[in-house]
């Protein structure tokens, strides 16, 4: 019979049910097919093929399934690392990709993503970004097989203004690559922190009605954990699973951080993981408990994440610490051996993609996805035949990405004696080093600019301040007792808080400064209600007044909704300063004109005497003047000398 290409020769590593090895062996293929796996004399006496390709000192395997990744970041690759995920994300990836993510940077970023994944054996791979349908339309021409998910979040994404925008977006994307020979839509809520349960229960239903997959980040970081656990009372799964959102077809990324009775949920709903290694090691996410996860019954991949947080694509690389890793953690060198490494990055993975009916194995009647390692190199010398075993151990502990000789995908040769043959590789070099000089300008602006960095973290409002103000020291309280009982002092509403300031200093003094203010009112019944800012302060203009000064400045503020080591780790001050004082505070009219009094007692640094302050917003010069003269008079009440004023801000105390 004729078949279109015989690989010939060499170790068959086939993945099928009884795990064959074939020494000396064989693969037909005939119209992209598999049809025939044996002994080379075997398979030669049934069949005659246009192409016979020797594979004699190599191994002929399936290709290599990266279950999960985010095919544009390449072009990210190396720009910020050693950095915390919430700094990172928040940080540099979101606001970078807010600004330069479009459908060219979509597809420049997946051609050499594409082009490293050939290179390192790839054959099928599982992405989630934006502008999917541009990632999907690179792929397929490349010739790749992939499940290509379009990104869905609650905050606005470099594609969608909003979340039913890009739900409009995906559903579009799915029905036009339904029915793809080499592409799966599916459909890419992010994660249950960056999405709401609407948009949850809205790509379950749409899974289910289009019957493709939904990919999505669950329990990556111990704190993504911890925060979640508190919002929904339960673990991350077990909310899924009471919520009704564990339907249909499903791959989550990560599992770092599971629970064992997650993963028998997950088990139970045949929903797999995609294990990220390196990239869990890199953002020091942790170790997933790949052999728990495996024991209860969960399929597990292979990924190699965003390039962003790799920083490549190897899959062979993920193989190794797949293998290596249960091994340090357990103190059990039989843990994970390299045959279950192997299965994780072929037959496994296609499982944790629904596709393991059509790839992740070489057996007749699967599409014809191979590819062939050359084993004869230095690093490969000697070989062994003892047991099946020294071909897997090779494969994980020894052999390099670079090895792969041949990549195959339904039959069609994507490279040949490693030369790439559907990607113009230096051509794609050269865009990414345009895209990046670009993006190394755009940071390289915003580092210098408070302003544009604490934009670039969202969430900000705007303000001019242009207030008068006066700050007394005082002995004890009994002039406070005064101005508060005089005639003219009408008292409107009071309140004690204790506030704790942090602020970040930096040396060039026309940067500015961040304060961090931890505000807690304290209520009635002794209660607090803590409420968290954020505020940037740019240099102050003063004028100065007989008893008071006029400050204007510029103000971003904005709800501090990260911890202060987020904002610590992100702003990276030269210095830090804290004050921490409980602060009583009066809205009072003097003459029917508003003003704020704050009574603050500093316990940090400590000071005995009672710090006063008397401020009111103004908008003119003139409205200025009056409230300065006004601000005398209570000065006056108090009977307060010129000496007791202090021109500094707690800051510089
Ligand atoms: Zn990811």
């Amino acid at each position: 019979m004729d078949a279109d290409i015989l690989f010939a020769g060499g170790v068959v590593v086939t993945m099928d049910a009884r795990r064959q090895i074939v020494r000396d062996g064989a693969v037909a293929v005939r119209d992209g097919r598999i049809v025939a796996v044996g002994k080379l004399e075997d398979v030669r006496a049934h069949w005659s093929a246009r192409e016979v390709r020797d594979c004699g000192g190599c191994v002929v395997m399936p290709g290599l399934v990266n279950t999960h990744t985010h095919l544009p970041m390449s072009l990210l690759r190396g720009l910020v690392d050693d950095l915390r995920l919430d700094v990172w994300l928040y940080g540099y990836m979101l606001p970078v990709e807010r600004e330069f993510t479009d459908e060219r940077f979509c597809r420049v970023g997946t051609l050499l993503s594409c082009a490293e994944l050939i290179r390192s054996g790839v054959t099928c791979l599982a992405d989630m970004y934006y502008y999917e349908d541009t990632v999907a339309e690179t792929v397929a021409q490349v010739g790749l097989r992939g499940v290509c998910a379009e990104t869905i979040m609650k905050i606005p994404t470099p594609d969608a203004e909003s979340y039913d925008e890009s739900l409009d977006y995906a559903q579009r994307f799915v029905e036009k690559w339904q029915h793809h020979p080499l592409i799966t839509p599916a459909f890419g809520p992010h994660s249950i922190y960056l999405c709401t349960p609407e948009i949850l229960h809205a790509t379950s239903m749409l899974g289910l009605k289009y019957d493709v997959p939904q990919l999505i980040h669950i329990a990556e970081t111990d704190l993504e954990v911890r925060e979640l656990v508190e919002k929904l009372g339960e673990p991350p799964v077990v909310w899924m699973q009471k919520q009704g959102l564990l339907v249909g077809k499903m791959l989550v990324a990560h599992g770092v951080h599971l629970t064992d009775a997650e993963m028998r949920l997950l088990a139970e709903r045949h929903i797999g993981v995609a294990h990220n290694p390196t990239s869990n090691l890199k953002l020091a996410s942790g170790i997933a408990r790949v052999m728990a996860l495996r024991g209860s019954g969960v399929n597990v991949g292979l990924g190699t994440d965003g390039c962003a947080s790799n920083n490549d694509l190897d899959m062979f690389e993920e193989m190794r610490l797949a293998a290596l890793l249960p091994k340090g953690v357990s103190g059990d060198p039989t843990a994970l051996p390299a045959r279950v490494a192997v299965e994780m990055a072929t037959l496994e993975g296609a499982r944790t993609l629904y596709l393991d009916g059509e790839i992740g194995s070489l057996e007749p009647g699967k599409w014809a996805d191979i590819i062939v390692v050359n084993l004869d190199t230095v690093h490969e010398t000697p070989k062994f035949a003892l047991s099946d075993n020294n071909v897997y151990s090779q494969l994980v502990y020894a052999a390099k990405s670079a090895d792969v000789r041949d990549v195959a995908v339904a039959g069609r040769f994507l490279m040949r004696d490693r030369e790439l043959l559907t990607i113009d590789v230096p051509a794609v070099q050269s865009d990414a080093e345009a895209m990046a000089s670009r993006i190394d300008r755009f940071l390289a602006a915003r580092e210098e600019n408070l302003v544009d960095k604490i934009v670039g973290i969202g969430g900000v409002e705007q303000q001019e301040t242009f207030e008068v103000q006066v700050k007394v020291r005082l002995p004890d309280e009994r002039a406070l007792r005064h101005l508060l009982g005089h005639k003219d002092v009408n008292v409107i509403r009071e309140s004690v808080r204790r506030q704790y300031d942090t602020y970040f200093l930096f040396d060039d003094p026309d940067k500015g400064h961040v304060r961090y203010r931890e505000d807690n009112v304290i209520q009635p019944d002794g209660s607090l209600v803590p409420r968290y800012g954020l505020t940037l302060r740019g240099p102050t203009v003063e004028r100065v007044y007989e008893n008071s000064v006029i400050l204007s400045r510029s103000r971003f503020s904005a709800v501090a909704d990260r911890s202060l080591r987020f904002y610590r780790e992100y702003f990276q001050p030269d210095r830090i300063k804290e004050v921490n004082k409980e602060r009583r505070r009066w809205r009072v009219q003097y003459k029917g004109v508003d003003f704020e009094v704050n009574a603050d007692r500093l316990f940090r640094p400590a000071y005995d005497d009672l710090f006063l302050e008397i401020k009111s917003r103004t908008w003119s010069a003139k409205d200025a003047l009056a409230k300065a003269g006004l601000i005398g008079e209570m000065l006056e009440i108090m009977g307060v000398s010129s000496e007791q004023i202090v021109r500094k801000e707690y800051v510089d105390f």
